[in-house]
């Protein structure tokens, strides 16, 4: 056996992705190696691959314990021996898991962190002829991510105490540079292949909508991906109970996730969501991690994240299968307050450091709050704002996100333009200091506001110059100014001020032109019109055949209840629509469908090619 026929008669596929056979080759030939792959880029084959190719036994290291359970389970269904070790088993399966261990059985078993410290299981170890240790999201190593766990820690403990060191596999999704030299260095790779793949997913849609009101906004983009799995994002507890409950009272299939669950409830509601009882899960950024649905056609973030690392992570758990998927944030001004004040008022739980330390974290916070900013409220490409942040190369447009499919038109703003700059001037010239956008455009808007009165802002002589707009229609103007260089934030204490160029509009009249995005127009058409069927979204899948598609589905559905797995355990949507596309009527034919090999060929070839008969 080589590592093609593995990937063709264990996995189904043809051919390798990017980064994957120079790693499998690498920990092959007994090199440490180090991948770092988005979300759905394929990790996994990695080392399960290499795992069945060498003799002794692999072990990965894999933080969640739903994650494991979903390998152990796909492997299983490809025909592979495998296992899992970790807090959810009884004492007796623990007791089996062990005596199978120890009797070789096993070609790869998932553990968790937490388990190397035992001491009974180290002896185990001791005795196991341990080949490959893969560390599966190794960012949770570090200190500097967001997933720092220190049961990782552990790691280290563990190899030095096997009487021979395996291979160490590292793999992670993350991209910043810090945390990546800190996995090498603390998990201490030995001259590792360090393989680090793109990180752009090309079949996930990045949408930015700043809708009045959410709630409308999220029911619509409900409607229209009606029977598809998505997670709604929220920011706190309270937000996910009510969103949930108004989805459940409108009959959206959903379900909830927080840390203020109990453990019983939260597995449950997992389980409705891993096996489409309830497709749309609500949750809070404690759902996710470790995840494997492969099928979640959309991710919703129904508040802003507080970076553009979490926002990627988070919304990069669509459509891991490479089928089209949507990524929607809906952004709005007060989420960014929210998050500011959040970062301004952190740090005291943390005693550990000293105020000076603390202020450092605050300050990466809010570079990274900004920046995430910028990708809610840029009028470019959105997936080249993220790639941006990754370091990563990009074209100008991908054709595939909101700003890049809008329509665009250009309008002539120079006298509104006029107007908001010598507002903030007059601002300026009575306060002797600059205020933030949204007074600004309060005072342009002629606002009754009673801290514009005490500030004497009303007094102004550009005092409700722009009474007729709208707040959203002077946000984009003052945006757009800010875009084009005229106006510049402060990145402390967000005050807005003119910048040199501003004198040019305001003194020699020149012309100001704004790019505005048709789409912001529609979103406002819509909102207008709420209740009325919103347009199909050109974004859902569109299968070959649709009842083709929806009777393999079924079929599906069927063995995966029998089976008590997942849907997507038993073959992906990928495989389906590859499925659905070639209406293979042999199993010679059945075979070349993407995603099956010989195990799936010979568990379920027999039910799917008699359904696809029957539908020829
Ligand atoms: P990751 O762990 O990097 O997030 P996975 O290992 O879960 O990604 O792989 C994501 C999906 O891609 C899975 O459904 C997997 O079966 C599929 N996949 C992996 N490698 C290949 C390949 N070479 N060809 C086709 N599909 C693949
Ligand atoms: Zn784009």
């Amino acid at each position: 056996m080589d590592k093609y026929s593995i990937l063709r008669t264990h996995f189904g596929y043809d051919s390798f992705r990017q980064g994957q056979a120079e790693l499998i080759d690498a920990v092959l030939a007994g090199r440490d190696v180090f991948g770092v792959m988005p979300t759905g880029g394929g990790k996994s084959l990695c080392y399960q691959i290499p795992a069945l190719l060498l003799p002794g036994l692999s072990f990965v290291v894999s933080p969640l314990i739903s994650l494991m359970q979903d390998q152990v389970m796909a492997l299983r269904e490809a025909g592979v021996a495998a296992a899992y070790i970790n807090s959810s088993l009884s004492a007796e399966q623990m007791r089996s898991v062990l005596a199978n261990l120890r009797a070789g059985r096993y070609r790869l078993v998932y553990v968790a962190p937490e388990r190397l410290e035992n001491e009974d299981f180290l002896r185990l170890c001791q005795q196991t002829d341990i080949r490959l240790l893969a560390v599966d999201e190794a960012h949770c190593i570090s200190q500097w991510g967001q997933d720092f766990r220190p049961s990782y820690l552990k790691i280290l403990d563990f190899l030095r105490a096997l009487p021979r060191r395996p291979v160490v596999a590292a793999f992670t999704a993350t991209a910043t540079e810090e945390v990546r030299r800190d996995v090498i260095r603390i998990l201490e790779l030995r001259d590792p292949l360090c393989v680090v793949t793109g990180f752009d997913r090309p079949n996930l849609r990045w949408i930015v909508l700043r809708p009045k009101q959410k709630l409308p906004a999220l029911e619509g983009l409900l409607r229209e991906r009606e029977g598809q799995s998505g997670i709604v994002y929220c920011a706190t507890r309270k937000n996910v109970e009510q969103v949930c409950e108004h989805l459940q009272a409108l009959g959206v299939p959903a379900t909830r996730y927080h840390a203020g669950l109990s453990e019983a409830e939260r597995r449950c509601n997992q389980e409705d969501f891993v096996y489409d009882r309830r497709p749309v899960m609500v949750a809070t950024n404690a759902f996710g991690m470790g995840i494997d649905k492969s099928n979640v056609r959309f991710v919703i973030h129904y508040n802003m994240p507080k970076s553009l690392e979490a926002y990627y992570q988070e919304a990069g758990r669509a459509g891991r299968d490479g089928e089209a998927a949507d990524c929607v944030l809906l952004f709005s001004a007060g989420d960014v307050h929210t998050a500011r004040f959040l970062i301004e008022n952190s740090g005291e739980e943390n005693e550990a450091l000293s105020e000076e330390e603390r202020e450092a974290v605050r300050r990466q916070e809010r570079f990274r709050l900004n920046r995430m900013v910028e990708y809610c409220k840029t009028e470019n490409c959105l997936r080249g704002c993220i790639l941006d942040y990754f370091g990563q190369e990009h074209p100008e447009r991908c054709g595939n996100c909101s700003n890049c499919l809008a329509e665009r038109k250009t309008v002539d703003i120079t006298r509104e333009a006029q107007m908001i700059l010598s507002c903030v001037a007059r601002v300026r010239q009575t306060l002797g200091y600059n205020v933030g956008a949204a007074l600004v455009s309060r005072t342009l808007r002629g606002s009754k506001d009673k801290r514009l009165e005490q500030l004497g802002l009303d007094e102004l002589s550009t005092y409700g110059l722009l009474r007729g707009e709208s707040l959203d229609t002077v946000t984009v103007y003052i945006e757009g100014l800010e875009r084009l260089g005229y106006l510049r934030t402060d990145p402390v204490h967000r005050g807005i001020g003119l910048t040199d160029k501003a004198s040019a509009v305001l003194f020699r009249g020149e012309r100001v032109e704004l790019q505005l995005l048709r789409d912001r127009e529609r979103e406002r058409q819509r909102e207008k019109n709420r209740g009325k069927a919103p347009t199909q979204s050109d974004s859902a899948p569109q299968p070959v055949d649709r009842d083709v598609f929806e009777a393999l589905r079924a079929l599906r559905r069927e063995i995966a209840d029998r089976e008590k797995v997942p849907a997507y355990v038993v073959f992906s949507d990928a495989t389906l629509r590859d499925m659905a596309t070639r209406l293979p009527q042999t199993e010679a034919a059945f075979l070349q469908v993407s995603g099956v090999g010989e195990y799936k060929l010979q568990k379920y070839g027999a039910a799917f090619l008699a359904k696809l008969r029957e539908l020829a």
